[in-house]
């Protein structure tokens, strides 16, 4: 189960927006799977509209910010401006981090949907998602 506040949900929501339909990704990061905070993070992927690769730089910048903050990393995010908020075959192949949420927020249909999974040797997990 991850926990999201409903302003961080609004606000990721507006990031995805703007950007699409290129992909966003970052971070979220939190404490005992409530998330109080989200990352951004630039995409760098060759082709930002097809997948993400976040910003090497700023990657470590916004790890190393949580971690001043004395919060953790409890998930990653990322958009799919055209697809289901479902983990793509490259999503799960390059998931390394088996104990992290990660979320997808997908702009497909009329309204957006987030769905939560664990990603373990490219296998899912469907991860409780509660948005309050
Ligand atoms: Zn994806």
């Amino acid at each position: 189960m991850i926990e999201l506040p409903e302003r961080l949900l609004e606000e990721m929501v507006t990031h995805a927006r703007r950007e699409a339909p290129r992909e966003v990704c970052g971070w979220l990061a939190g404490a005992e799977g409530r998330v109080r905070e989200i990352h951004p993070v630039p995409n760098v992927a060759d082709a930002p509209e097809l997948r993400f690769l976040m910003e090497p730089g700023a990657q470590l910048a916004a790890m190393r910010e949580i971690e001043r903050r004395g919060l953790e990393i409890v998930g990653t995010y990322h958009s799919h401006p055209r697809t289901p908020a479902d983990p793509s075959a490259r999503d799960r192949s390059l998931a390394l981090y088996p104990d992290l949420a990660h979320l997808i927020l997908s702009l497909a249909g009329e309204e957006p949907e987030l769905r939560a999974h664990r990603i373990s040797d490219g296998r899912l997990k469907p991860l409780g998602l509660k948005v309050q």
